[in-house]
């Protein structure tokens, strides 16, 4: 343990980083590891600030966190497990809190009776406010212009929170084939003229196909514009927790306002409204607004649209209106144009042959076959390689390929489930509800529903027949745990570090 107080463990952090700099080419460096910093520490463990959620999605994905926590052991002389933590950023902090509009501020309400599809008048606010719709993570404001007689803001609700582009999702570093053609078409159609040619454009696929890299595009293309129009890019998460939010504040005529006075209304993950009826009707009648002006839509899902379970029927018809689009896995040539593209914007070029191996053993998506590249330059850079070569590769990518090939088998998380919390597989697949059942119970539909591909019916089914609301119920309730306590985050990461273990062993 350090006995020199934060300023030495700065230090030691920056000393870390410089190892990592050293071991890895620069580019990665600057876009993953140059932002990060130490923002707390305890006895065990230390507490790492990310600039944004991509960049600690993808160290918590990828293979670099192992790189990181080498350097953080040699720099601090002990090895210390960590937790990323996205920063927040100031700019969205003062945006946030306005003041209520006075046409909210009424006597308590029954929420359901402020569901009416009224057309909400513009909110008065005292203070004006930038008036960014959408933001790239680059820091750069959008600006988009208002008509003078609209509100400058948006009350009650911060459309910028979350909001960040990826500044790697552009269309020219989307590669296109067979598996993706129509909804590249789709959105580079959208992005030229919007709310003109496929309203809405539904896109569903799998993960890591692309879904997100195709909507984000369709906004940064927008954004080029220079005419100035309204475009909201957002998960479906965050538009269901920006609806309740307006619920408990009251706060409703703000939201209303805001998503029906887009031009272009872009919602990723749109299954996430599931078995939300509230956010549905609310979502219907925004959708018929914008709709029925004309205004774009762009929604992206992990199944089409009549797959996705208790959506509404009126939902789902509307969803069909346009053009509905699946991504499919990459083929091979696709496979071995996405790896030659991304290896090249990390400054290396891969000889063919050690392509052919990575594009033929890593088929299933596009984020594992970046996962599967960035462990080989990681290696590479870990054993000062000059030329990579496919004997090399393939002892680097050995375990990544053979983990890649065997799905995760659901017994191997009832298994490890099992063990943590000694109780009996029969106990998990009992109609028992006490807390020491319940609580394992939900942490493995939690896994199964991230590590392996099974539906909400069949994660159900292995658990003693429970129905897909039981299942989503338990899935939400771990997930928003993970999002709000450290505990339930670390505990669900080693659960799934020891299922990918058996993986890789037997
Ligand atoms: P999804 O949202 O479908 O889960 P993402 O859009 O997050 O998938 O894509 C996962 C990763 O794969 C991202 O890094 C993305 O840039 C990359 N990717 C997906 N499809 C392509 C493609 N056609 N060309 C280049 N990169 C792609
Ligand atoms: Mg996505």
């Amino acid at each position: 343990m350090s006995d020199d107080g934060p300023s030495g463990d700065s230090a030691r952090f920056g000393k870390a980083l410089e190892l990592v700099q050293g071991r890895t080419n620069r580019p990665l460096f600057e876009m993953w590891f140059q932002g990060l910093s130490l923002v707390g520490r305890d006895e065990k463990s230390l507490i790492i600030g990310t600039p944004n959620r991509f960049v600690c999605r993808w160290l918590e994905e990828a293979d670099p966190k192992s790189l990181l926590r080498a350097c953080i052991q040699q720099a601090f002389g002990e090895d210390l497990p960590f937790t990323l933590k996205a920063l927040p950023r100031k700019s969205t902090k003062t945006a946030a809190a306005p003041a209520p509009p006075a046409t909210e501020t009424a006597a308590p309400q029954e929420p359901g009776a402020e569901l009416e599809p009224s057309e909400p008048a513009p909110p008065k606010v005292p203070d004006p406010k930038p008036d960014a719709i959408i933001r790239s993570s680059n820091r750069q404001a959008a600006r988009v212009s208002r008509s003078s007689n609209e509100p400058s803001a948006t009350p009650g609700l911060d459309p910028n929170s979350s909001v960040q582009l990826n500044p790697a999702y552009h269309f020219k570093d989307f590669i296109i084939g067979t598996c993706n053609q129509i909804a590249h078409a789709a959105g580079q159609a959208i992005s030229q003229s919007p709310g003109k040619s496929y309203n809405p454009l539904f896109v569903h696929g799998g993960v890591g196909l692309g879904k997100t890299h195709l909507l984000q595009a369709i906004c940064s293309e927008l954004l080029k514009k220079p005419e100035s129009s309204r475009i909201l890019y957002l998960s479906c998460e965050d538009f269901v927790n920006q609806f309740i939010e307006a619920v408990e504040q009251r706060k409703l005529d703000s939201f209303r306002y805001c998503y029906r006075h887009l031009d272009v209304l872009v919602i990723d993950d749109i299954h996430f409204l599931a078995d939300k009826e509230r956010t549905q009707e609310e979502f219907f009648h925004t959708f018929n607004t914008l709709y029925n002006s004309q205004k774009q839509i762009v929604l992206s899902a992990d199944s089409p649209p009549h797959e996705i379970p208790t959506l509404e029927d009126r939902l789902m018809s509307r969803f069909k209106w346009g053009l509905v689009c699946r991504l499919d896995p990459p083929e091979y040539e696709t496979r071995v144009a996405i790896l030659r593209a991304k290896a090249r914007s990390r400054g290396c070029d891969l000889p063919d042959d050690v392509t052919d191996y990575i594009a033929t053993n890593v088929r299933s998506n596009v984020r594992e076959i970046e996962g599967a590249l960035t462990r080989l330059l990681v290696m590479a850079n870990y054993s000062d390689k000059q030329q990579l070569d496919l004997a090399f590769t393939e002892a680097a990518l050995a375990d990544t390929i053979q983990a890649s090939q065997r799905p995760v088998d659901f017994n191997d998380i009832i298994q490890v489930v099992c063990d943590e919390f000694q109780v009996r597989q029969s106990d998990l697949q009992s109609r028992k509800r006490t807390q020491a059942v319940s609580r394992p119970r939900q942490l493995c539909i939690f896994l199964a529903r991230r590590l392996t591909g099974l539906t909400l019916e069949e994660i159900g089914g292995h658990l003693g027949g429970r129905d897909h609301s039981t299942v989503l119920y338990s899935f939400e309730k771990i997930d928003r745990e993970t999002h709000r306590k450290e505990d339930t985050r670390r505990l669900v990461d080693e659960l799934a570090e020891r299922v990918q273990k058996r993986k890789t062993v037997e």
